[in-house]
């Protein structure tokens, strides 16, 4: 019995920070600001028609669609973001739909890495493209945003121009771009992405780009598509989810939008994979994005009402944070704000001899004895650099006012702990 069971490629990619603190929120918070989703309901016209077709006559909705992609769904994808990229798409060959982003982001790096490939990764990054890189053979190479400021007071953490450039070489098969950032709330200014840009097209490497929070940008700032800037569209697959653009998370209807040349080899992965995502989910997102192509930028455009709702939301939460003692970063985008906890070292016990880092204790602690969930930033960050930017931790602000009501609840108590000898 000395023979593994497991394929190497699961090697070192078996824990996952997620399953310990769900677990740790279910079992302790009374508030959880913790995992990504909004715990309010979905706009009601995608309510409604989830309804109807699930009851209507189009009972076909209930069997199998197209492998790659519901034809309305892909057909009115093709037409807004052709309109957002400024180029006509083919819906049959230039989008596909999958389960959620998640599954678009494992056929990109299935797809287009092999074993030797290196893969650049911005940190912090969301979690799971690095065991995904390491998955497909390849080696992550990780660089990271750094603060601007001491203070750190917005979301203005930048890549180094050189320390950029000297990650890229032969090797480079890609870089995964994430904006707006998880879970910084970065938006990358066209400026940054002309130079990530530039470096692609100089070393021929792809760009997957991650834009699941492309609806999600506060005040005023501009959400830019890496794929619509100069060399880019040939060498980009643009992600995105219609669980964070319509607040259904659990609905995991995602999709990619790129060229042919590249979209064909997601498309094999796909059939030899999922094959194939919910009909019905499709269809509705279909009708919201529909609905959505008919209002695009007027005020009754979900688009335009989640934002603003969102910033409302964000800015309540950096109140209750700061009337705390916490930091936050203020974010311009995303539904995740990061706070700087530094001021508390002094709540939370040492841990003599462990290498786990401050933030991770911290949220622990914090959940245990305050009943409020948040992920540590250090979750976002490779092994070896965890303990680079330990006293962030990040915490989800798409909630409903009465979950915001009772942070704010939890926040106001401690303060009155803290003040009170
Ligand atoms: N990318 C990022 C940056 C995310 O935050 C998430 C979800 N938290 C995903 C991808 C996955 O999206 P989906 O739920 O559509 O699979």
């Amino acid at each position: 019995m000395s023979r593994p069971v497991q394929a190497r490629r699961l090697e070192g990619v078996d824990k996952n920070i997620w399953v310990e603190f769900v677990k740790l929120a279910a079992t302790y918070s009374t508030v959880n600001l913790g995992q990504g989703f909004p715990d309010f309901p979905p706009p009601d016209f995608l309510k409604e028609a989830f309804t109807r077709a699930l009851s209507g006559e189009k009972h076909m909705l209930h069997q199998y669609t197209r492998a790659f992609g519901h034809p309305p769904l892909v057909k009115i994808l093709a037409q807004l973001f052709g309109k957002l990229l400024g180029r006509e798409l083919d819906p049959m060959t230039n989008v596909m739909v999958t389960v959620g982003a998640y599954q678009a982001l494992f056929c990109c790096f299935q797809a287009f890495v092999d074993e030797g490939d290196e893969v650049i990764i911005i940190e912090p990054f969301f979690d799971c493209y690095e065991p995904m890189v390491k998955m497909a053979g390849g080696t992550p190479v990780f660089i990271p945003l750094r603060p601007q400021s001491v203070e750190a007071a917005n979301a203005d953490w930048q890549l180094d121009p050189a320390e950029l450039a000297s990650k890229f070489s032969e090797r480079t098969k890609a870089i995964v771009l994430n904006s707006p950032n998880n879970p910084l709330g970065k938006v990358f200014s066209r400026e940054e992405l002309e130079l990530i840009a530039d470096l692609c097209v100089k070393h021929d490497a792809l760009c997957i780009s991650d834009e699941v929070y492309e609806w999600l940008v506060y005040d005023g700032k501009e959400h830019v598509r890496i794929a619509s800037l100069r060399g880019m569209w040939d060498r980009t697959v643009s992600i995105g989810s219609a669980g964070k653009t319509f607040s259904v998370t659990g609905w995991k209807v995602g999709w990619t939008v790129g060229p042919n040349r590249l979209l064909q080899h997601l498309r094999t992965m796909h059939q030899n994979s999922v094959y194939h995502c919910a009909t019905a989910a499709q269809e509705v997102v279909a009708q919201g994005f529909q609905r959505e192509f008919e209002r695009y930028g007027k005020p009754d455009s979900y688009f335009v009402q989640l934002p603003k709702e969102m910033q409302q939301k964000r800015d309540q939460l950096v109140q209750s944070l700061v009337a705390v003692g916490m930091k936050p970063i203020i974010p311009e985008g995303t539904y995740f704000l990061v706070a700087d906890i530094s001021e508390f070292k002094s709540d939370v016990p040492d841990v003599p001899n462990s290498d786990e880092p401050y933030d991770s204790r911290f949220a622990k602690w914090m959940v245990k004895n305050k009943g409020l969930a948040a992920i540590p930033l250090s979750a976002f960050y490779c092994g070896p650099h965890k303990n680079n930017y330990n006293s962030f931790i990040r915490f989800c602000f798409a909630k409903e006012e009465a979950t915001l009501k009772a942070a704010d609840d939890i926040l106001q108590k401690w303060k009155l702990e803290k003040t009170t000898p």
